[in-house]
């Protein structure tokens, strides 16, 4: 889980061989850690929240009884309802890295005040889990759509809600390939960035969002089986758009018919930007 890969102490190679847990001390993502899984809480929110566990965490003493204290406590603090049920919010999720201000396991051997010790088997999940899970991101995206994601983000919050979003992420990405004739390449990626970024704007602010949506952010562990709430169909006429499962991942709904065709005119720009710039760049001299 978070973080934990791009350390020396690492498990298993990620998938692709592309980690999406932790970018050097730039990003890293704790939605498998329950980050984001809480109702009405803003990026504030879980700053302070991380910085307060990051806090408490650094006078417990290193022993089975304080650790387990301090996870009860933690638990009993916890701010906002759980938005997916069968996600556990970790208290150890915390803020790490060289400058304490990304997202990160406060249990791993190497995070402040453990002298190198794992302390992950005294978690929820246990140490073997928080090692070594790849969650479905890691698994479907395509090594060169990971790199491009880790490269477009600017921050750790919608870095990490971006990676929840796989299944969006890869209907943009296959249907970017689909409109290019090809797949992408690792010398394609800096000329898809921009095209990306714009999409994963858009993709985050959505206009066409139902208001009864949660907005942005999917249980960490679907891979597909598991649906989250706010993914019904729309009104009549959405499901004969071509842009369909964007709009189900989108959350969408529509007022009316031209409201649609902007979404669908929105889509359409962003994809063809991505193919045209990718083509551009190979044309360079
Ligand atoms: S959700 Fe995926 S990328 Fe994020 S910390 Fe978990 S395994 Fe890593
Ligand atoms: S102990 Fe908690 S914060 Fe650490 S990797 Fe496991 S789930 Fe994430």
């Amino acid at each position: 889980m978070v973080g934990e890969r791009l350390l020396p102490a690492a498990g298993p190679a990620a998938p692709g061989g592309v980690t999406l847990c932790r970018v050097g001390e730039r990003l890293s993502c704790g939605a498998c850690c329950g980050l984001y899984n809480r109702t009405g809480v803003s990026r504030a929110g879980l700053e302070e929240l991380l910085g307060r566990r990051t806090a408490r965490f650094r006078g417990v003493p290193r022993t089975a009884e304080a650790i387990d204290a301090y996870a009860r406590e933690e638990e009993r603090r916890e701010p906002g309802r759980p938005r997916f049920a069968e996600v556990y919010r970790c208290p150890f999720l915390g803020f790490t890295g060289k400058g304490g201000d990304i997202p990160g396991c406060l249990l791993h051997p190497q995070s402040e005040g453990n002298g190198g010790v794992d302390y992950r088997g005294l978690s929820f999940y246990g140490g073997l889990a928080c090692r070594d899970y790849f969650c479905p991101a890691h698994r479907t995206l395509k090594a060169p759509w990971k790199r491009i994601l880790r490269a477009a983000a600017a921050d750790w919050y919608a870095y990490g809600v971006l990676v929840t979003e796989h299944r969006l992420l890869g209907l943009f990405f296959a249907e970017g390939e689909a409109r290019l004739g090809r797949a992408l390449e690792e010398e394609d990626e800096e000329a898809a960035l921009p095209a990306f970024r714009a999409f994963a704007a858009l993709a985050l602010d959505w206009p066409w969002r139902d208001p009864g949506h949660p907005g942005p952010g999917r249980d960490p562990f679907d891979d597909g089986t598991r649906r989250p709430p706010g993914d019904a169909p729309g009104p009549a006429g959405f499901c004969r758009s071509p842009f369909a499962p964007f709009f189900r991942e989108l959350g969408s709904r529509f007022a009316s018919p031209g409201d649609r065709d902007a979404a669908e005119r929105c889509l359409d720009e962003s994809l063809s930007r991505l193919a045209a710039a990718v083509r551009r760049a190979l044309d360079a001299p």
